[in-house]
This record gives structure tokens, sequence and C-alpha cells, in this order.
């Protein structure tokens, strides 16, 4: 017999090994030897109350094994042969387009303009080291997307749970922990996220499928509202059928060239702000009500704040607990800061994106003249600002936190994770008042809801610009582009994502839409 049952166990507790086992048989009134196994459904931390309670769902197995189950299983076969889907970016869209191909018998032919996961890391190095930004491999572009050096945090808001739990099982067939089938927040970390993706590539190499890095798609050729053939790097030209389009939200060359070929676009709101870093210690002080350092059994703490300003939100985005800042332009010329950790969180800093809801229809007047690409020149004119305020190199402008609020420069900035370096900088007037005088606002009203949080300890730093595309590429019911009937605009950099498991998901759905019309 199977029962599934919660569990609530303390700090004190959870230090015993057999402590599920132990409460499922007091909680079942049964002898413990009749327990031939305990299988973590879900877990949870509570730390509402200085008591912390780690709160389970448990299927306990009474008098039978416990089987090793897989609620989905991946029918993948040999597609050498079969009819061809060119799918344009390799990041989590484009990854699970492929690999959706393949599973319903279509060949998945995809066209990245950056290198592969080992060569990338080069690029990054480069940019940390030596503020040289290469236009198609960073921290957004190559293999996996922006989800390579991500932090892997996959919590999404998509009410679309089957399909969750099944990119979730992908990711553990793909060599992720897991641990994320059970967490309440899963994370799978930036040290770990390379060598799944490496291992999705396996996939779809391995079944036939085909992967072009070093390959930017420089134009479309279209007839009869039609996309005929792709050009690939401004010199070569391949005939296509259906095309799925995974660039993401940084691939402004893209939305550029949609625009300039009068293919519908449209601006889309998204919101940017600044990244807070904190000493991980306050951050778990305030989150675990203590003084020293927090229990070992406890992760890093994390937080989520939200606060309403003059009309807009103010919100935390991304957080990372144990994290680092990293430099995240696509582009020389550029400042852009976001966040990753690795695996453990074990890193000595806590930081955030901080943003300001921007609505492209009432708050970018002065930039009209530039219809669907406002926000992202908006967003654009901002990253030049970080830059040169920066001083002109990848050192990102800070300020203190309370300098921020008080309105004055800091004399010292406090040590940081942000390997470029940062340059003190009066963010509170350089910023527009749109976002600079509701994120002040919204910091003090943070400081009220998290004791300890508002601290000349943190820093703020310039700018977190890229948390959701500033530009939407329309869809029909069937998914395709309202006007370019074999064009399926996927994931993020189109608007329907805004994450790893959404983009994932989006990936799969016009995997099937795309294969549907072949
Ligand atoms: P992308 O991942 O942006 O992939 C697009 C791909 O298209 C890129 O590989 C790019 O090189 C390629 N491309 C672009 N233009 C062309 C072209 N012309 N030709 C060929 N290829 C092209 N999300 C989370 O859910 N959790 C997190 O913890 C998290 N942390 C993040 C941390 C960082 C540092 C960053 C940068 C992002 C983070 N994100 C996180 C966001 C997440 O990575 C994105 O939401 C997700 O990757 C979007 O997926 P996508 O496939 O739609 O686009």
């Amino acid at each position: 017999m199977v029962k599934e049952i919660q569990l609530r166990v303390s700090l004190k507790e959870e230090e015993i090994s057999n402590i599920l086992v132990v409460k499922s048989a007091i909680k079942l009134a049964i002898n413990q030897d009749d327990i031939s196994g305990v299988k973590v459904l879900r877990k949870s931390i509570d730390a509402r109350k200085p008591k912390i309670i780690f709160n389970y769902k448990v299927a306990v197995f009474i008098n039978e094994p416990v089987p090793e189950s897989s609620e989905y299983t991946f029918n993948y076969s040999d597609v050498s042969n079969a009819k061809p889907v060119h799918i344009i970016g390799f990041g989590p869209a484009g990854m699970y387009a492929a690999l959706r191909c393949i599973e319903l018998g279509f060949k998945p032919i995809v066209l990245e303009r950056g290198k592969n996961v080992q060569d990338r890391r080069r690029d990054l190095r480069a940019i940390n080291q030596y503020h040289d930004v290469n236009e198609n491999s960073n921290y957004c572009f190559g293999e996996g997307g922006a989800g390579t050096y991500s932090d892997g945090k996959l919590y999404t808001r998509s009410l679309k749970r089957g399909d969750v739990r099944r990119i979730f099982e992908n990711l553990v067939y793909h060599g992720a922990t897991d641990q994320i089938l059970v967490d309440a927040h899963p994370h799978i970390g930036t040290n770990k996220l390379p060598k799944v993706v490496q291992n999705i590539r396996e996939t779809i190499l391995n079944y036939g499928g085909e992967i072009h890095f070093n390959t930017r798609v420089t134009d479309f050729i279209i007839k009869s509202n039609t996309i005929n053939a792709l050009v690939l790097n401004d010199a070569e030209e391949i005939s296509v059928e259906k095309v799925i389009l995974a660039t993401g939200h940084s691939a402004r060359d893209i939305f550029y060239l949609l625009h300039k070929k009068h293919i519908a676009i449209e601006a889309k709101s998204f919101a940017m702000g600044v990244r807070i870093e904190h000493p991980q210690h306050i951050i778990d002080s305030i989150q675990y009500h203590c003084s020293g350092d927090r229990h070992e059994l406890l992760p890093a703490a994390s937080y989520s704040l939200v606060q309403q300003v003059n009309g807009r939100g103010v919100y935390s985005f991304c957080m990372c607990p144990g994290g680092f800042i990293v430099p995240a332009a696509t582009a020389n010329g550029e400042v852009v800061v976001n966040g990753m950790s690795p695996s453990k969180r074990n890193n000595l800093y806590a930081n955030s994106g901080i943003v300001v809801e921007i609505d492209v229809n009432n708050d970018l007047p002065k930039y009209e003249q530039f219809g669907a690409l406002k926000g992202l020149e908006y967003q654009k004119n901002l990253e030049k600002l970080a830059f040169t305020s920066g001083g002109r190199s990848q050192v990102a402008p800070a300020q203190r936190l309370t300098d921020f609020v008080d309105g004055k420069l800091s004399n010292t900035l406090n040590e940081s994770s942000y390997q470029p370096g940062l340059n003190s900088a009066p963010l509170h007037s350089l910023l527009p008042k749109l976002i600079g005088s509701r994120l002040r606002k919204g910091f003090a009203a943070f400081g009220e809801k998290m004791k300890g949080y508002y601290t000349q300890e943190a820093n703020i730093v310039g700018v977190e610009s890229r948390t959701s595309s500033p530009v939407s590429i329309p869809r029909t019911d069937t998914l395709e582009h309202p006007e370019i009937t074999n064009l399926f605009p996927c994931g993020e950099g189109a608007g329907y994502a805004g994450g790893i498991i959404s983009a994932a998901m989006d990936g799969e759905r016009c995997a099937e839409a795309a294969c549907e019309t072949l």
C-alpha cells in the first residue's frame, strides 16, 4: 500500500537521518518495520517564524517496494532522413524545440550564432578580465543561450504544471539533479548547467539532428509571405520550409531586421532597474532570524519583494543567493548586469535585480518616433549611460544603497562579486526619474518589510536592463506569424516566455505547431 502524507520537520529533527520514516510511522500509526521506503514528493522551507520548519509531502510505501518510476518517457528515434525544421537560436526555447521535433519524427536543424559551451567559456573570461565583449559569444549568446551561464533557478509561474514537470524530468534525463523534481524552489546552478546543455546537444546529434554553431542568421529571403531561405553570416543562403525563431531578448539585430523588412513586431512593456548586492549573512540573519552563521542544513536565504510606487510595480527579480553579479552585455559600449549562482550557493554575496515596470504605451513619449522599437531604444540608452558612467569599460556604475536613497555620491563602495569592478557614480541622478525615484521609494519600503535590508553594507549596481524583451513578435492561434506563414516566433525574445522553463515549454509548443504543418 502507498500513502501520501504531509510531514512537518523542525530544524533539529532534520538532523536525524531516518526522520521521515520515524515521523511517517507515527503519523500513520504503523510500525517502522512495515515501511519499505519513503519517497519525497515535495520539500519546502517555512522560515516565517523563528522556529524553522521543513514541510514535506511524501509517499510512504507500506510493505511494498519503492518503484523507480518516471512519469514521462522520451521517445527519441533517428530523424536523419526526416523532413527538416529550422530552428534559429539554441537557448532553452531552441533546445526544447529541437528535442520535441525529434520526438515527433522531424529533423531539427539548429542555427546558433554563438559557440559551444566549452569555447564560450573563454569569451566570458575575456569580458570579465579584459572587458572585451564578443557580439556572438557572451553571457546571453552561445550554446544553451542565456540559460547556460545563468543561475538555473527553475521556478516558473506557469499554470501548465504538467508541461513544467515534463521539462524538469527531461532536465534530469540530461543530467540535472533529481532534487529539482521535489524542491519548491528548484535550482541547478551555473557550474552544472553547461553539462546538462552539452548532454542535450549530444541527444540531438545522436538522433540525427544538426546543430551549427558560429552561424548567425543575418537575413530572411521572403517570397509570397513565406520565408524561402535564410542568409547565414551574410554569406551563405539555405532554403527552408518551417522556421522557429528563438533568438532571445538580446538579439537586437533580429528585431531591427524584422522592422526593416516591415514584418510586424510590437513594443512590449518590460522592467528595468539595478542589481542590489548584500553580504549573504545579512540576508540569512533577516530570513532565518539568526545572529551568527545560518544552520548548516539551511540553504543561503533568498527573498522576494514587491511594492507599488506611484502606480508602478517595483520588485525583486532573479534573486541569486550565494551568487555573483555578472556582466551580461552583448556588445561593447554597453553595461548590463545580471546574476547567477553555483549549485551550492556558497558565495559570500546575495544579489537581486530590483526593477521598475515600464509601460511602453505611457512612459516613453520621447521615444514614440521609434515605433515598435521604442522600448528597445530606451533600454539601449540606459545601457550606454551605464557604460559611460562606469568608465567606458565593463566596470559598472555603483552606489551604496543608503547613499542612493539619500541622493549622495558614495565616497567608498562595498566589496563586490562583480569581477570587472565597480565605479562610484551618482545613480540617483543618472537614472531617469521614472526609474530612479521609484527605486528610491521602493528600497525604503523594502527596508520596512525586511529589517536590516536597508543598509550601507549593500551596493546597488547599474543597470539591470534585460529582464524581459522590450519587443514582442505577434503570432496567431497556430503559432505562426500573422504575415509570414512559415515563421514561428518563439521563446523570450518573441515575448512568450520569461525564464528557462517557460522558454523551454514554448519551444516544445512551437515545435508541435511547426511539425503539424509539415
Ligand atoms: P535565449 O536563451 O536568449 O537564447 C537565444 C539564442 O539565440 C542564443 O543562444 C543566441 O546566441 C541565439 N541567437 C540570437 N540571435 C541569433 C541569430 N541571428 N542567429 C542565430 N542565433 C541567434 N532564467 C531563469 O528561469 N532562471 C534563472 O535563474 C535565470 N538566471 C539568469 C541569469 C543570467 C546571467 C541571464 C543572462 C539570464 C538568466 N535567466 C534565468 C533568463 C533565462 O536565461 C532566459 O529567460 C532564457 O534563456 C530565454 O530562453 P530563450 O531560448 O527564449 O532565449
